[in-house]
């Protein structure tokens, strides 16, 4: 009897012990699900492209429940065309595309190309249909021709290359001891704000996918270094769907349309010319980057 208590006893304890890892991986995995942010749904499709159109209709988003970002964002990128998005820092343009790329899900509304939700389709179906160059490129602690070729991992030598020679930076590269074979990022050799976004460039052209956004970076460049990109960027934008979050409004006047928003809201779109007549926000940041200072310095709005 004694010999029978005691590993019940012993059970009892360790019974206690599992239910209390059971509770605790529960929550850790209630906490995983929840950091996790995006799933593919059951039975997700790839997406079909047919010219790449985007659209969002009426997004709501938070990054945390009680600081609502976006606040019911509509906007449509026809196939082929280039909306830009200007505003003051923190109104939630970032913000645009990192739904589209989906980091994040929208908590309502729909985000759809070519009139698939991309919440129904699959993330690497997604990816790869969309080229990102953002405000700041993360290099791996790889090669630069591994840098380059990471978004078209079975690349030649010979597309690397020419990639790197659309975006301006094969000189460079050919330049150094150990040309395209050199360490680069956080362990190796440190490239300037402007050559990362060259190798950002790159790579985006070597992937050559149908939609593209391009995140301009808040640092202004210098002014010919500025114009030397810009050139890069619109020959790699030539005939694709092109978001371009904007802070230098040279960048924009071409756009078919421009949407300039305020603390989550579209306050202003149209065409340059159009907002331009319409003398309101778009027409004051034009006429105070006319008079030489930055576009967001008209950012009198607080952070959103
Ligand atoms: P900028 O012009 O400075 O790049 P933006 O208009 O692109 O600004 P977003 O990056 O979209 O702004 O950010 C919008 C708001 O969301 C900001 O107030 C920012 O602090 C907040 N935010 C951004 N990322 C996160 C995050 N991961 N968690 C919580 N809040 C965030």
């Amino acid at each position: 009897m004694i010999q029978l208590y005691i590993p019940l006893n012993f059970l009892g304890v360790i019974y206690r012990e599992i239910k209390q890892s059971l509770t605790d991986l529960d929550k850790m995995f209630g906490l995983l699900a929840r950091e996790r942010e995006v799933a593919d749904a059951p039975g997700a499709a790839a997406l079909r492209v047919e010219g790449a159109s985007v659209r969002f209709e009426d997004v709501h988003f938070a990054y945390e429940p009680q600081r609502p970002i976006l606040k019911g964002v509509s906007l449509e990128i026809p196939a082929g065309r280039k909306v830009a998005v200007v505003g003051p820092s923190g109104s939630g343009k970032s913000t645009l595309a990192r739904l589209l790329y989906r980091f994040y899900d929208a908590q309502s509304g729909r985000i759809a190309i070519d009139g698939q939700s991309i919440a129904e389709i699959t993330q690497h179906s997604l990816r790869r249909a969309i080229g990102i160059v953002p405000q700041d490129t993360v290099l791996f602690n790889d090669t630069i021709a591994y840098n380059i070729a990471y978004g078209r991992p079975e690349a030649t030598t010979e597309e690397i290359e020419s990639a790197a020679k659309a975006a301006h930076i094969h000189a460079f590269i050919q330049a150094l001891p150990q040309g395209y074979q050199t360490m680069v990022g956080e362990r190796g050799l440190k490239l300037s704000g402007g050559e990362k976004q060259r190798v950002a460039i790159a790579r985006t052209l070597l992937k050559d996918p149908p939609i593209l956004i391009f995140d301009e970076a808040t640092s202004a460049l210098d002014s010919r270094n500025e114009r030397a990109i810009q050139a890069e960027l619109e020959a790699a934008a030539r005939n694709k769907t092109v978001l371009v979050i904007a802070h230098r409004l040279s960048t924009v006047v071409d756009a078919h349309e421009i949407l300039v928003m305020e603390q989550g809201v579209i306050v202003e779109r149209g065409t340059h010319a159009a907002l331009l007549a319409r003398r309101g926000r778009y027409a004051q940041m034009w006429a105070l980057q006319q008079d030489g200072q930055d576009a967001t310095a008209a950012s009198t709005a607080p952070r959103g």
